[in-house]
């Protein structure tokens, strides 16, 4: 349980001894995320796989390479959390499906993600990786597809920007979709530039 005068500092560790689903996860509970009261931009992927958790490091992974090159930062920036904060829809490696990772634990950003983000009053730019943080996140104003929504991306302008995952298993829907390259990320760097250069 959290209460509201409960500090960043101290939230964040209940969350990284949190076991709420522990029976679920196949190597254990071992919650990955970068959370600061100063951050300015939020990132929100899916959940760690087995890299992140073994490094215990977000976004340490090819997905991360190209979300940075995405972002056009580097990684003393893009892991400075009093400017990038980083709250996947489920923070520890949930398993493996038939067709790859299983989907983010749902007891997670249920307990915590709105206790965190009520403690990083400065964000002033989510970015929104894949399905499930759409669904959290846009609600009823996404789009039928995640594609859908992601070329939709002008309708959720300041606050948020709707983006596939950066997976190198997203390589055909990147090839298939140009007009991602060509128009949402040179967006998506300008206003991240934007926003970290503002104070
Ligand atoms: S996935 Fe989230 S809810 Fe489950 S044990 Fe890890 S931190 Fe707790």
């Amino acid at each position: 349980m959290t209460s509201k005068s409960q500090s960043l500092r101290s939230l964040l560790a209940d969350v990284r001894s949190c076991e709420i689903c522990t029976e679920h996860l196949p190597l254990g509970p071992r919650p990955v995320l970068a959370a600061h009261s100063n951050a300015r931009i939020l990132i929100i992927g899916q959940a760690p796989g087995t890299r992140v958790h073994e490094t215990g490091t977000p976004w340490s992974d090819p997905s991360g390479d190209r979300l940075r090159d995405w972002l056009r930062l580097e990684p003393e920036q893009f892991y400075d959390e009093k400017q990038i904060a980083i709250v996947p829809m489920g923070f520890c490696y949930p398993g493996r499906g038939k067709s790859g990772d299983l989907p983010p634990r749902p007891e997670c950003a249920e307990t915590w993600h709105e206790p965190l983000l009520e403690r990083m009053p400065g964000i002033q730019l989510t970015l929104l990786l894949g399905q499930y943080a759409l669904d959290r996140y846009l609600g009823t104003r996404k789009k039928k597809t995640l594609s859908e929504t992601v070329h939709a991306w002008k309708e959720y302008r300041p606050d948020f920007i709707p983006l596939p995952h950066p997976s190198p298993r997203n390589n055909i829907w990147l090839k298939k979709n140009p007009w991602f390259e060509a128009e949402v990320v040179p967006y998506l760097r300008r206003r991240v530039k934007q926003v970290l250069r503002r104070r």
